[in-house]
C-alpha cells in the first residue's frame, strides 16, 4: 500500500472520482494529513478507506489533480510512460513531418497528466506547470521530455510565471531547463512561423487554431480578408497562401501586430496583400465601412476567465458579432471563436444566434469547431473542451 500521506474523503463524495473524474474539490475533503505541502503527492482514500487514487495536492477549491488511480508511485517511469503515450498520439495523428514540427504534446487532463502542457517546436520544447505538483516534477519532466525516442527534442524552456497559482510562493522561473536557445521558425502545415516563447503569450503561439486556419485557407481565395485579434498572424498568413486579394490584421497590441508583420514576411515578403493595424476590435469595426471585407475571423481572448464573468462574456460576443454581422459583404463568411472555457458551446451559439438576429440577415451555419486532436478531452473530464467556433454564411 503506498506511503504517500492520506487524504480522506466525506462519504459518498467518491462518486466523481468513481466515474474517473480526475479532481476532488475542497468541499469533498474529510480529513487532510498535518504537514501537508502544496505540491505533496498523497493517497486520495473513500470514507471506508478505500484507496482511490493518488494525486497532487494544492491549496483551492481544486484540492488534489488525480495522477493515477489505485496503488501507483509518481515517479520518472511514470512520467516517461506518460509522455511516451502523448508522444504515440501526436505521432498517429501525423502531426510529426518535415513540414509540420509544432504540436501540443501534453495537453493537461487531456494526456492524464493534469496541471501540465507541454507544446513542441521543432527541437524546442515548452513546458507549462498550471499546479505546484507539476512545478516539482518539471526536471523530471524535462529529462524524459528529451529522453522520448525519435521526438528529437533537445531543449525545454520552462515557462510557468503566469500559470502557477500567484498565491502558492513558488518562486516560479522562465527559464531553460535543458539546452539553450535554438532556432525559434516553427513549422505548421508548411508555413513557416516566429515564436516567441520568451516572450510571447501563453507558450509563444497558438497552436491550437491549426486545423481552424487550414479550413480558412480553402474559403479566402479571391475574398478580402479581416483577421481580427491576430495575435502571431496565423490565419492572415493562411488567408494569403490561400490567395485572398487582400488581408488586414488587426490587433489591439502592438507586440501582436510586430509579430505578425514579422510572419507574414517571412512567407510572403513584400506581398502588397497584407497591412496591418494596432487598434482595439471594437473601434476598428465600427470605423470600416459595410461590405469592406467578404470574410471575417474573429478570435477574442476568453472574455470569460471564471463563471463569475460569464454573463459579461456573453455580452462580449454577442456586441462583437454582431458589429461583425453589420459589417460583412453580401456572401461573406465569418468565422468566430469562443476559447473560454466557461462559456458552453451552446452558450456561444445562443450569444452569435441573437448577434445575428439582431442584423436581420440570413445566416447559415457551415462548420461547428472545435479544438484540434492534439488538444484531446479526457472522456471523463468534459471540462477540458473549451475551443468552440463557428463558420456561418452570411447572405
Ligand atoms: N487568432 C490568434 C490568437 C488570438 S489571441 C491566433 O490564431 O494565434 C487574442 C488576441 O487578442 C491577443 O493578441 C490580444 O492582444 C488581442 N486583443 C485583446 N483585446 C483586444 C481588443 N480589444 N481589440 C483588439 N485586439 C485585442
Amino acid at each position: 500500500m503506498t506511503s504517500y500521506p492520506k487524504i480522506v474523503l466525506r462519504r459518498g463524495k467518491e462518486q466523481s472520482l468513481q466515474r474517473l473524474h480526475p479532481w476532488v474539490f475542497s468541499g469533498a475533503v474529510a480529513q487532510m494529513p498535518d504537514n501537508i505541502e502544496e505540491g505533496d503527492i498523497v493517497g486520495v482514500y473513500s470514507s471506508e478507506g478505500t484507496l482511490i487514487g493518488v494525486g497532487d495536492y494544492q491549496i483551492g477549491s481544486i484540492t488534489v489533480r488525480i495522477l493515477d488511480w489505485g496503488d501507483s508511485t509518481i515517479d520518472r517511469n511514470f512520467f516517461a510512460t506518460r509522455l511516451q503515450e502523448a508522444y504515440f498520439v501526436r505521432k498517429a495523428l501525423g502531426l510529426i513531418r518535415p513540414d509540420n514540427n509544432a504540436f501540443r504534446l501534453v495537453h493537461g487532463e487531456g494526456d492524464f497528466l493534469p496541471g501540465l502542457v507541454v507544446d513542441v517546436y521543432g527541437d524546442t520544447a515548452v513546458l507549462q506547470a498550471h499546479s505546484p505538483g507539476m512545478h516539482f516534477f518539471r526536471d523530471i519532466i524535462a529529462r524524459e521530455l528529451v529522453s522520448i525516442d525519435g521526438a528529437g527534442i533537445k531543449n525545454v524552456y520552462y515557462k510557468s510565471e503566469t500559470t502557477l497559482p500567484y498565491k502558492a510562493h513558488l518562486d516560479p522561473q522562465n527559464d531553460y531547463i535543458i539546452g539553450s536557445y535554438s532556432t525559434n521558425i516553427a513549422i505548421e502545415n508548411g508555413l513557416k512561423f516566429h515564436v516567441d516563447w520568451l516572450k510571447g503569450q501563453k507558450t509563444g503561439f497558438f497552436v491550437d487554431q491549426r486545423d481552424n486556419r487550414a479550413l480558412l485557407e480553402h474559403y479566402s481565395r479571391g475574398k478580402k480578408v479581416l483577421n481580427m485579434f491576430c495575435y502571431t498572424g496565423g490565419f492572415s498568413v493562411y488567408a494569403m497562401r490561400g490567395e485572398a486579394t487582400l488581408v488586414h490584421s488587426v490587433d489591439s497590441s502592438a507586440k501582436a501586430i510586430s509579430l505578425t508583420d514579422e510572419n507574414v514576411n517571412l512567407n510572403f515578403p513584400d506581398d502588397s496583400r497584407h497591412t496591418s493595424f494596432a487598434e482595439d476590435a471594437f473601434k476598428y469595426l465600427g470605423n470600416i465601412d459595410k461590405d469592406s471585407y467578404d470574410l471575417i475571423i474573429l478570435d477574442p481572448p476568453a472574455f470569460a476567465k471564471h463563471r463569475s464573468a460569464l454573463k459579461n462574456a456573453l455580452i462580449g460576443y454577442r456586441k462583437l458579432n454582431a458589429k461583425a454581422f453589420e459589417k460583412i459583404a453580401h456572401g461573406g463568411i465569418l468565422f468566430t471563436f469562443s476559447c473560454s472555457q466557461a462559456v458552453s458551446r451552446e452558450q456561444f451559439r445562443l450569444a452569435v444566434f441573437s448577434a445575428a438576429a439582431q442584423s436581420r440577415r440570413k445566416v447559415r451555419i457551415l462548420h461547428q469547431l472545435t479544438q484540434p486532436a492534439d488538444h484531446p478531452v479526457n472522456i471523463y473530464h468534459p471540462e477540458g473542451e473549451y475551443l468552440k467556433g463557428l463558420i456561418l454564411y452570411v447572405e
